[in-house]
């Protein structure tokens, strides 16, 4: 991509409406723009970043084997009458009357209508067991949208619901969905960690929440420092071993959000190793029994004949918010510092002097082969002043930045730096290509 014809409206200055730096930064590198209380755009910059990190949130439901679909934004009220939860869910719900007066409603989750769609499929124990899942916008009219897009109205969820025959194997597709969150969060660069967590108008009793610690977080969490200093979950799981024991042993030392937090145990660990913090919820998991399986209906037949109400979990992450949570956890004065799993690009070509032939020849030149190497690169071609381009680099925090000037030209090189650690180096372009693909994840 070129930076001159490129839909980046970068802010110079800070603006007076962000109150957390995600928010600042994702308004000033011209990643998403408010159209109403708590619903956004998202502008070519920022769309890239919510595409990869739905990318990686897909591939690690698949490895885990659950099933992507794709179910409505608008549901029928109906479907919420049935469960008990259409009076329940209260002004968070927003509710739209057809042109026939038919009440229906923009959903804040999918529980009720994939319970419904399995309800009238699923006759036999065969059909079991299975989880699925979609990657949708919701919509909830929150009291208090605010931050940006980690709370915002709309916002983009993956939510997945296991299905199965008794509660032993309800069980492992809940660890199932556990190792994959730890996996999901681990390839953004995220540490999440799961703390045992309230459930909430979803009911059930087995439910953990994945925090991402920020002082800026709107949950209060307490947990063994163990945790954190813990490595997160490298690759090659194993979906058919038994992951009870890898559950365990994120689920033994003590975390816990403020609702579930037992003084008691939090005061048994040893004073250094009591966090007492603030953090963001990217995830959330429950295993509810047959508490919308029973109202819709959702009942099998067994090997005997004999009727089986199914065991249900869900499962969500919050797609957009890691946005808004990666920045968080990943910035500095100068702007946002992406991992490069989630950049919008890998690589940011600067070309220093533009309408210098030489210049010109060489950024296209090495435009040309980044991108046959696979990166994504942004090309920044505009007439502008060196200071402007270096700072519009840091601001949307592209992992790495290569700059093409006249005075390295006449010795061969380019200067590559890395955005994370600042580092500087003059490498041939040969060597810099190689350095580069090299890096690609
Ligand atoms: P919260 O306590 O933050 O309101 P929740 O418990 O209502 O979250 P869930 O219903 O479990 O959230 O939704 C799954 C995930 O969706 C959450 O873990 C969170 O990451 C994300 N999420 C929930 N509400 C919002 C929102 N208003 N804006 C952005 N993301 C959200
Ligand atoms: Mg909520």
């Amino acid at each position: 991509m070129r930076l001159s014809s490129y839909f980046l409206p970068v802010l110079k200055e800070n603006p007076s409406e962000a109150q957390i730096v995600s928010h600042r930064l994702m308004l000033r590198a011209g990643m998403v723009r408010q159209n109403a209380a708590g619903i956004y755009s998202w502008l070519p910059l920022g769309h890239r970043v919510l595409k990869k990190i739905e990318q990686i949130v897909r591939e690690e439901q698949d490895n885990a084997g659950a099933q992507e679909m794709l179910m409505p934004t608008i549901q029928s009220a109906e479907l919420w009458q049935k469960s008990g939860r259409y009076e329940d869910y209260g002004k968070e719900m927003l509710r739209i009357t057809d042109r026939h007066e038919r009440p229906l409603l923009y959903g804040p989750t999918n529980e009720e209508m994939l319970t419904d769609i399995v309800a009238n499929e699923w006759k036999s124990y065969r059909d079991l067991p299975k989880i699925l899942y979609h990657i949708q916008w919701k919509f909830r009219d929150e009291v208090r949208p605010r931050f940006g897009v980690m709370r915002g109205r709309e916002f983009l969820m993956k939510d997945a619901y296991s299905f199965d025959l008794d509660q032993a194997a309800a069980r492992r597709s809940y660890n199932r969905m556990f190792v994959a969150y730890l996996r999901t969060y681990a390839r953004m660069g995220l540490k999440a960690i799961p703390m045992q967590a309230d459930t909430g108008p979803i009911g059930g009793d087995l439910s953990h929440e994945f925090i991402v610690l920020a002082e800026t977080g709107e949950s209060g969490v307490f947990c063994d420092k163990a945790l954190i200093e813990r490595d997160v979950l490298g690759e090659g799981v194993d979906y058919n071993a038994d992951l009870q024991p890898i559950v365990d042993s994120w689920t033994s030392p003590y975390a816990a959000t403020d609702e579930k937090h037992d003084t008691a145990r939090f005061d048994a660990l040893p004073q250094e190793r009591q966090v007492a913090a603030r953090g963001i919820e990217v995830g959330h998991i429950f295993y509810f029994g047959t508490k919308y399986s029973k109202p819709m209906g959702a009942v099998v037949s067994g090997p005997g004949g004999e009727q089986i109400t199914l065991e249900m979990g869900s499962y969500g992450i919050g797609v957009s918010r890691l946005v808004g949570a990666i920045i968080e956890a990943s910035h500095d004065d100068n702007g946002i510092i992406w991992p490069m799993s989630v950049a919008p690009f890998h690589v940011g070509l600067i070309n220093l002097k533009v309408g210098d032939a030489d210049c010109d020849k060489a950024s296209d030149d090495l435009y040309g082969k980044l991108k046959a190497a696979g990166l994504d690169v942004l090309l920044d071609d505009r007439d502008e002043r060196a200071g402007a381009k270096f700072a519009t680099m840091d601001l949307i925090g592209l992992p790495w930045q290569v700059t093409v000037g006249p005075r390295g030209l006449k010795s061969g090189v380019v200067e590559i730096k890395n955005r994370k650690t600042g580092e500087k180096e003059e490498l041939s372009v040969e060597a810099a290509l190689n350095k580069l693909s090299a890096a690609k994840v």
